[in-house]
């Protein structure tokens, strides 16, 4: 990406500040940027963040200038932002893209102590397959759960497939719980109430199956546990 197109005062100068492993704050960084500061990553970071992402018409902007104190300064005010904010080190932070973030939602104001205790109680929900989401789940707050990739359906997809499922099952005379309708016994022809039934991922959610709508299906209790807890 830095190719020999950029070459001035400026790379030079950018290559010193961050790509430079005697750099102290390298550490620091390592927490909310992933690579390798010998590979430029570093460098490569702070340049996406500062252009937001247009790299490119920054460098042609910016390579004769004498100084890179712009870099330097939004790249360190992301930093500063984030372990404001975010008072934990998780290894999960590391690698997001702190630059949009921060130009999302720098402007709100956080109750740091807050915050920690939501990252805790999400990290200890064994329900969230998504870690790397509960930063800007949080940040957002807290109400976007496709961010996380819960495994619970929500009320209204269970209630809606329930609803859809239970008509169709009427309309043919069958049990409205899929296994029950194939199966030999009385309950072939029941229809459960909504209370009587679980959710089910048609696509097991640990293989990738999503928490949607389209991959639900609504089954007794006895049905649902017999696949177990998958
Ligand atoms: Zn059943």
């Amino acid at each position: 990406m830095l190719n020999a197109v950029y070459s001035g005062p400026f790379v030079t100068k950018a290559k010193e500040e961050f790509s430079n492993s005697q750099n102290a704050n390298i550490q620091k960084w390592s927490a909310y940027v992933s690579g390798s500061v010998n590979r430029q990553e570093f460098l490569e970071c702070a340049l996406d963040w500062v252009s937001k992402g247009n790299v490119g018409d920054y460098m042609s902007k910016h390579r004769k200038d004498k100084n890179i104190d712009e870099l330097k300064k939004y790249f360190n005010t992301v930093i500063d932002w984030v372990s404001r904010v975010f008072t934990d080190v998780e290894s999960e932070m590391r690698g997001l893209e702190w630059g949009r973030l921060y130009e999302k939602y720098h402007k709100k104001t956080y109750n740091p102590a807050k915050i920690s205790a939501g990252v805790h109680k999400l990290y200890g929900d064994p329900y969230i397959k998504n870690r790397r989401g509960i930063f800007e789940y949080i940040l957002s707050g807290s109400v976007d759960t496709k961010l996380l990739d819960i495994r619970i359906f929500d009320e209204a997809i269970k209630r809606s497939v329930y609803a859809k499922q239970t008509k169709e099952a009427e309309t043919k005379e069958i049990s409205n719980c899929p296994h029950c309708a194939i199966g030999h016994d009385t309950n072939k022809s029941k229809i459960w109430s909504f209370g009587e039934m679980e959710a089910d991922h048609v696509s097991a959610w640990s293989k990738g199956g999503a928490t949607s709508a389209k991959n639900c299906e609504m089954l007794c209790k006895t049905h649902n546990r017999a696949k177990g807890n998958r």
